[in-house]
């Protein structure tokens, strides 16, 4: 079986769950792909004329529940080399953060390209076809971290959106070798976005502007990040309202709270996401929501550092898009995507009931959602004209064995990894491993550099 030929036949699809805008599911589906988008799906016996055609990739699904690709919108693909970290496994943000932060001082592009590709490798195994990463420690010397990341997903196949991070202000969490200049940033989000944004239908590699935070950006870089991302029409990202902290740092330091904050420095415009959005004010809720603004919201490292709960439902009725995000990898610890939308319809009912949210309305953060926020409307279902991107679980696993609903099982037992992937028209995983990549061997490397770091310390 060949993963690279322009036209694929996906077979013996169990159900096929188009996240279209009537949630339809098709029972005993096929689908058809040609150059990377999606031409027909159906149910019954597929079209033995497309079959028949030379050079056609036929993909057998199994009888599995395929869904569109599942889509990322926060991570640090560089903390999977501090998972677990014993000093801060029980502290906070800020404190966790400061331990964390101490690490990351000999860290290269190389080292960043490996835990990109770990990080990378572990989501497509649960489902994801597209992903955000908001990278913002760049030692100096440490070599091109931005083009070492896409290289990584160019050597996955994944849909990569580049959160270009930066700091330019020192703190008490981070020492003066983590920050560039708010010149030098710059500088280097035009070169990103010259060489590597790609606005089309389809498109692989985008770049997005990506201060780390109020805290650790001045007033300069947010606003020049604001008039330029609005200027270019590119997504604009930050963290904002994770902690109650963070609300006494503003009052504080700005004399307003952070969102108020943010508004002051232009980042009032749909294509504006923050990571967390716990600490809204119900006027905040409203203000995001008039402006289509996007919250990543991030459950399970919410309960991990136990920063509070995030208004998912009070967000989605005011209007703002709400995606998931499984941040980084240290305050998580893992980047399971399928089971991060688990997480989030857990702790929805755990804030507002049983009735909260249901398995589809799970899988839609993870997959219109995040094409929503994401301003990607090629994405996040499975309908004519969309990207291939399928993510396909198996029908029945030992957690969901006796199930009477396997696609809201899908969601509401023990989450599972996929049986195949399909990124653009091409198999990137099936029956359960990397077509083309050595995943022990990843582990090995990713774990002996993670170690090396740990023992510099
Ligand atoms: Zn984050």
């Amino acid at each position: 079986m060949s993963s690279n030929t322009a036209r694929l036949l996906v077979k013996n699809i169990g159900h096929l769950v188009t996240m279209n805008a009537t949630r339809d599911i098709l029972r005993g589906a096929w689908l058809t792909a040609e150059n990377g988008f999606i031409t027909a799906f159906g149910t019954g016996t597929p079209p033995a004329d497309f079959a028949s055609v030379s050079g056609v990739t036929v993909h057998d699904a199994r009888g599995g529940i395929a869904t569109p690709g599942l889509i990322n919108t926060h991570h640090h693909f560089y903390q999977t080399m501090a998972r677990a970290y014993t000093p801060g496994n029980n502290l906070p943000l800020l404190p966790w953060l400061a331990h964390m932060n101490k690490l990351w001082k000999p860290f290269t592009s190389d080292d960043l390209y490996v835990a990109s590709k770990l990080a990378m490798a572990e989501m497509m195994l649960t489902g994801c076809t597209t992903t955000s990463d908001h990278h913002y420690v760049v030692p100096a010397g440490s070599g091109d971290n931005f083009a070492a990341q896409f290289r990584a997903a160019a050597d996955l196949g994944v849909r990569f959106h580049c959160a270009r991070g930066s700091m330019d202000v020192p703190s008490k969490l981070i020492g003066d070798w983590a920050i560039q200049t708010a010149d030098e940033i710059m500088n280097d989000v035009v070169r990103l976005h010259r060489e590597y944004h790609d606005p089309a239908p389809g498109s692989y590699r985008q770049v997005f502007l990506a201060p780390c935070a109020a805290t650790s950006a001045s007033k300069p870089l947010l606003v020049e990040s604001a008039r330029y991302a609005k200027e270019h029409g590119l997504g604009l990202h930050s963290h904002c309202a994770e902690t109650i902290e963070e609300d006494d740092f503003s009052l504080e330091k700005f004399g307003v709270r952070p969102l108020e904050y943010f508004a002051e420095c232009g980042w009032d415009f749909e294509g504006v996401w923050f990571a967390h959005g716990i600490h809204f004010t119900d006027a905040e809720v409203k203000w995001l929501g008039d402006r289509r603004i996007g919250v990543a919201h991030c459950p399970y490292a919410n309960m991990r550092l136990g920063s509070g709960i995030c208004r998912v439902g009070d967000l989605q009725r005011a209007g703002a898009k709400v995606a998931i995000g499984v941040d980084g990898s240290a305050s998580n610890d893992s980047g399971h995507v399928l089971g991060e939308l688990r997480q989030a319809l857990m702790l929805a009912r755990v804030r507002y009931g049983a009735g909260a949210m249901s398995a589809l309305d799970a899988i839609a953060l993870g997959t219109s959602g995040g094409a929503d926020l994401l301003r990607r409307p090629d994405l996040g279902s499975l309908e004519i004209g969309k990207c291939a991107d399928l993510a396909i679980f198996p029908e029945i696993d030992l957690h969901s064995s006796g199930c009477e609903n396997p696609v809201d099982a899908l969601i509401i037992c023990w989450s599972r990894q996929v049986e195949s992937l399909i990124v653009g028209g091409r198999v990137r995983i099936a029956q359960g491993r990397f077509l083309d990549h050595d995943l022990d061997a990843l582990i090995a490397d990713h774990t002996g550099r993670a170690r090396r770091i740990h023992a510099a310390l």
